[in-house]
């Protein structure tokens, strides 16, 4: 686990859902369960990212920006709610630092996984531009690391956040060295992009995947998306390494995305992640938190989720929920919708 203080030090502000108690509840949890203690698991402290690794994806122009917009005291960076606090830059560069050290720890074999519990989030964020809560885009730096530095070919992103990471398709969208495959609800009023027909361009043509489900949906319809849709396409990709951009917003507690899962789900999607990590590249699997605000149940997701990758017994209680009635023949709508338009590329 890759996991500063400085996170707790981005400070979006009063009321705000993506706030430092996110990490506190997770870390206490891990606490109680002995998850570190018992030695499964290591605590690493990650180092900032340097000007040319936030360069790799993002303009000089944007990363100096955001460093003086922090340093003047920060403030609302986008139209909508991604506030700066005056130390959010140098939790943001550590963000960033994080992903990038845990992919190298990873492939270098010094860990067979490795989960990098950063904030802010970035999935969201673009080349120019901060948005749903994002400043840098963690993930897709990470990608871009292992791929410009590294010498990797193929790279799988597979986002389990409840909302669409409009940044990361945007950057790779046009590459067939990084698949990106995105489970999320409903689309339309935010971000407004990652519809069933948004399959890449040019070489990246099939290489983007999106899974866009009704609000709402449960445990039934979005394990059946995991097995069908998304265990077929990573293992037909090959990946040379898996990234997992990780939400606990799709519980369906959470207070600001709305779809319906339970804890259990959750941790049924990360760990078939898991297994095609296995599977494809000998483990090789970086998670990433982005999303997910309900500070009752995060913590015991995310220490499952870990719990997994460490191979420790995690007690996760929970009821296993089903899409309503009203709403299944439309969530099995976009299944299908998503084959047919995913089968000109891949074998479904
Ligand atoms: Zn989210």
């Amino acid at each position: 686990m890759v996991y500063s203080d400085v996170f707790l030090r981005h400070e979006p502000g009063p009321g705000h859902p993506e706030c430092p108690e996110r990490l506190k509840v997770m870390l206490s949890e891990l606490e109680r369960s002995n998850l570190l203690s018992s030695g499964a698991c290591e605590l690493i402290e990650p180092r900032a990212a340097t000007k040319e690794e936030l360069e790799l994806l993002h303009d000089a122009d944007y990363v100096r920006w955001v460093r003086d917009f922090c340093s003047l005291g920060g403030g609302v960076m986008d139209l909508g709610d991604t506030v700066a606090s005056p130390s959010s830059y140098e939790a943001a560069i550590h963000a960033v630092g994080a992903v990038i050290q845990a992919t190298d720890l990873v492939l270098e074999g010094r860990y067979k996984a490795a989960f990098a519990l950063v904030r802010p989030p970035g999935h969201h964020a673009g080349r120019d531009y901060a948005r749903g809560f994002c400043i840098f885009n963690n993930v897709a730096i990470g990608a871009q690391h292992l791929l410009s530095r590294r010498g990797l070919k193929r790279v799988a992103i597979i986002d389990i956040d409840a909302h669409h990471g409009n940044g990361t398709q945007e950057f790779f969208y046009e590459t067939d060295q990084v698949l990106y495959v995105s489970l999320h609800q409903d689309p339309t009023w935010f971000p407004g992009t990652g519809f069933e027909d948004e399959v890449g361009t040019l070489d990246g043509r099939g290489f983007t995947v999106n899974v866009p489900l009704p609000f709402l949906t449960g445990d039934d319809v979005y394990l059946r998306a995991v097995e069908e849709l998304v265990e077929p396409i990573v293992r037909q990709y090959e990946p040379e390494f898996v990234l997992a951009s990780v939400g606990f917003d799709v519980h369906y507690a959470d207070p600001v995305a709305r779809l319906g899962l339970s804890m259990l789900g959750q941790l049924r999607a990360f760990s078939a992640i898991a297994r095609l990590a296995r599977d494809c590249c000998s483990g090789r699997l970086v998670a990433v938190l982005e999303g997910g605000y309900s500070l009752t149940h995060i913590g015991k997701m995310f220490a499952a989720d870990l719990a997994l990758l460490a191979g420790q017994d995690y007690e996760l209680v929970d009821e296993e929920t089903r899409t309503p009635a009203r709403l299944r023949r439309k969530a099995e709508e976009v299944l299908r919708s998503v084959r047919h338009i995913q089968s000109e590329f891949w074998q479904l």
